[in-house]
């Protein structure tokens, strides 16, 4: 490595703010494990007293429609309004979907679907509502800048009001999907009837003004240039010195099957854990960096613990969206643990917030409720939801170490 990028590497390590440039070149062309270090260094550094701890959540994704107007290029999970391969979930599908997560322990449902032509404001209103009437410890970390753009427009209503109203009605935090690349040539290319991402990050910020915090992804893999990747990390960043509102940076890898895109670039394994690790460099004002097994394997998700990474996702109840372009990877409770354990990290179930809610300090006090399994589509399975199948069905878990 040059001695300018290795001066660079010593002072990001030592929590010194790098500029875009410095973290391209880093990205670029710094060794592998030598960026690693440097970033599990500002991580240790950051969770100090914590440091041996690694997290994950309980939740369920529950997808309320298929339709969306919006034809992004690498989703393979809409459907347009006129096809005949459209569904709609009602309000008694998506209680019982959230009674079965408090049943199964899980603290967050992220409600996540189409930019439906009928969608305003008052349909999500009305099912916040309805969910915390029924559940109202249950964490709604849903939607994105994306939804209220679309839900506004639907209701004639500033993104402001959009946003105050279905936070009154229930809604706790924004998940940052639709992030997917910020930078106007990659995001256009996958995405051209999305809104900007200016647009993007102008609504979370927003959000972010009137109490709604959110976490930010990044699609990785989709033929976007290094430079646009670390431009997406600076325009957050900027955002992120303003609100102080993004709890967590989750970058993910775009899955090539059923979309438009065909899978004719994808990110490997190792640009990811450069972009974890970068990440965790570049952000000295994001506290969390998440690393996704669900698009990148279990292994990968292990080593991004050693990369910057401090926590590791969820046990997904449930995810149709990301599954149904090809990724594979499933995970469940005890396997999610035994994953961080062999980590040589101590497994802590956090909540929405990043409160550790139950520190697994001494395996023997592991859960051993196996129920507790990432269901990849419950749309492919007759009746749908965990509740109606037996779990041996839905569980299959692969030996790991
Ligand atoms: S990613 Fe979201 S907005 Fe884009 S087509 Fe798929 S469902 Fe619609």
């Amino acid at each position: 490595m040059p001695r300018s990028a290795s001066a660079v590497l010593d002072r990001a390590a030592a929590g010194e703010r790098i500029t875009p440039e410095e973290a391209l070149d880093l990205y670029r062309s710094a060794p592998l494990h030598a960026l690693g270090a440097a970033a599990d260094t500002v991580r240790r550094r950051r969770y100090a007293g914590a440091e041996h701890i690694a997290t994950y959540i309980i939740e369920r994704n529950i997808n309320y429609t298929n339709v969306c107007v919006t034809a992004c290029k690498f989703c393979a999970f809409y459907a347009a309004p006129k096809s005949d391969k459209t569904w709609e979930r009602d309000l008694t599908d998506i209680l019982r979907r959230c009674a079965e997560t408090v049943e199964l322990g899980g603290t967050q449902i992220m409600f996540q679907g189409g930019h439906h032509p009928d969608y305003g404001v008052e349909y999500y209103e009305g099912m916040f509502k309805a969910i915390k009437d029924a559940y109202p410890s249950l964490v709604i970390h849903s939607l994105g800048a994306s939804e209220v753009q679309h839900m506004a427009k639907v209701s004639g209503v500033t993104p402001e009001e959009a946003i105050q109203r279905i936070k009154a009605a229930g809604l706790d935090s924004f998940a940052g999907a639709g992030a997917e690349l910020l930078p106007e040539r990659a995001r256009t290319a996958i995405a051209p009837l999305k809104e900007s991402g200016e647009r993007w990050l102008e609504i979370m910020e927003i959000a972010h003004g009137l109490g709604v915090e959110s976490t930010c992804t990044m699609l990785m893999g989709t033929g976007e240039t290094n430079e646009e990747r670390i431009e997406h990390l600076r325009m957050v960043r900027d955002v992120q010195d303003r609100t102080g509102g993004f709890r967590a940076f989750i970058p993910y890898t775009y899955q090539p099957e059923n979309n438009k895109l065909k899978g004719q670039t994808q990110a490997t394994s190792l640009e990811y854990l450069r972009m974890i690790a970068i990440a965790r460099l570049f952000f000295d004002n994001v506290a969390h960096i998440q690393g996704s097994w669900l698009t990148t394997g279990k292994e990968i998700g292990q080593l991004s613990l050693h990369y910057g990474a401090d926590d590791l996702g969820s046990v997904m109840l449930e995810e149709n969206v990301v599954s149904s372009a090809g990724a594979k990877h499933r995970s469940n409770l005890l396997e999610m643990i035994h994953l961080i354990r062999a980590s040589g990290r101590v497994p802590a179930q956090r909540s929405t917030t990043y409160e550790h809610l139950r520190v697994l300090e001494d395996p023997a006090d592991d859960p051993a409720d196996d129920r507790v399994v990432s269901h990849l589509s419950s749309t492919a399975v007759e009746g749908g939801g965990i509740g109606a199948v037996a779990p041996q069905r839905l569980l299959k878990v692969t030996p790991v170490g």
